[in-house]
């Protein structure tokens, strides 16, 4: 469907299809209507499926120009984010008198507090800062009439959740509240359900299945040789970005150091890092001025780098949440991407849990350890004595 053949007026539509947004994708399809007839929603669509457009366009629609009030409240984990959603809002609602605005830590609290007082509509936010305006008394919320959480699940893990349910609880007018992400576990399914009143549910990640879009590679690998595995592959890869998960900072300073002697083009992200530097390394990649960038998870959800080609993870992430929003960097809205995860001994049982429950065909740099493994079991049940593998299974050579 496309976007003309809905009721968005002239000035939104003119916009949207400035940038390029024709045929509406199947989160925006199927949100529209429940946004703008005001139910809650839980929307979970893959990752790169447009799940910004599909709640911000509605919500713009939403927004009184004339009154001079906070009316849409959005919020989001990382400063990042926070500066990727107000830049996508801004670009729909260019033609409008709709003013969009965000406030996320490091940033200059004279400016914020300027800019509030002049007039905001639509304030997107991280957690930290917003609480901090808010206890300051520099925030109404007094006609908020849609708050949106972007990475639902993970704003309501331990740690961001108090949070969250101070700020929601200070939203006092009737509103509606809508949730987006591209996972949602178990345990926070029910916390999600607590925010929302009468929802209205979109699953497009039911089989929860990874995106077709992106090949995962996995590397068994000593944990001395993988640095010089990793610059072999980025050598021989064709690659046109690519995004290096590390785990912790330090590794990331680390491998900062190791991999700028090899390749040129090479930055770093990650939360010690000062907000204009933050700010200068995100805005240098995203505009393909950086070609490697090593990241912690600062970088793990939601950020919209349309060129990554390759997603490394130098660790497991930590939970396969997170395996879906990192590799979720690549093969964004219908282009090809690869991830390649490197896998050391403490982690097999981590890895093999992750196949199977994100159901990904993973295609083994060398050696594939879990067929070595499953045959070492299957030994087992059957008493015989144990001869090593000799490599069956679905293998690739070393690219
Ligand atoms: P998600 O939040 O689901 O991960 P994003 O909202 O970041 O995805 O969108 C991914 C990319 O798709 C962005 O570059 C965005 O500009 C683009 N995009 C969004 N909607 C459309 C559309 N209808 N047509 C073409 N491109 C789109
Ligand atoms: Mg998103």
């Amino acid at each position: 469907m496309k976007f003309s053949e809905l009721n968005i007026p002239s000035n939104i539509l003119g916009a949207i299809e400035k940038m390029g947004y024709e045929e509406m994708t199947p989160v925006q399809e199927a949100a529209y209507p429940i946004i703008a007839a005001g139910h809650d929603l839980c929307a979970l669509a893959e990752t790169g499926s447009g799940k910004t457009a599909a709640c911000a366009i509605p919500l713009i629609q939403k927004v009184d120009p004339e009154l001079n009030a906070i009316q849409g409240l959005v919020i989001v984990p990382t400063r990042e984010l926070c500066i990727q959603y107000v830049t996508e809002i801004q670009h729909i609602a260019r033609r409008t008198n709709v003013v969009p605005f965000a406030v996320y830590g490091g940033f200059d609290k004279d400016i914020d507090i300027a800019k509030l007082k002049h007039g905001v509509h639509i304030l997107v936010a991280t957690p930290g800062r917003l609480l901090d305006y808010l206890y300051s008394g520099v925030l109404s919320f007094e006609h908020v009439k849609c708050a949106i959480l972007d990475e639902a699940d993970e704003l309501l893990k331990v740690g961001f959740l108090e949070d969250i349910e101070f700020i929601l609880s200070c939203i006092i007018r009737e509103h509606q509240t809508l949730l987006f992400s591209a996972t949602m576990p178990e345990d926070i399914k029910k916390l999600a359900h607590d925010c929302l009143r009468d929802p209205r549910h979109i699953s497009l990640i039911t089989e929860r299945k990874a995106p077709e879009s992106i090949d995962h590679y996995f590397t068994y690998q000593h944990p001395k040789d993988k640095l010089d595995v990793l610059v072999k592959y980025l050598k021989e890869e064709d690659v046109k970005q690519a995004l290096i998960f590390c785990n912790a900072r330090h590794v990331v300073d680390k491998m900062y150091g190791s991999i700028r002697k090899e390749f040129e083009s090479v930055g770093y992200i990650h939360a010690g890092l000062s907000q204009d530097k933050r700010s200068s390394v995100f805005r240098q990649f995203k505009n393909m001025k950086i070609r490697y960038l090593l990241a912690s998870d600062v970088a793990g959800r939601g950020l919209d780098f349309s060129h990554v080609s390759h997603v490394v993870n130098w660790s497991m992430p930590r939970g396969r949440e997170l395996y879906t929003h990192r590799t979720g960097r690549t093969g964004r809205m219908g282009k090809k991407g690869k991830a390649l995860t490197f896998v050391t001994k403490p982690e097999l049982s981590d890895i093999r849990e992750l196949i199977a429950r994100n159901k990904i065909s993973p295609c083994w740099i060398g050696k594939d350890p879990l067929q070595a493994n499953n045959s070492l079991q299957e030994r087992k049940k059957k008493k015989r004595p144990f001869r090593p593998n000799r490599g069956k299974g679905k293998q690739v050579a070393t690219p």
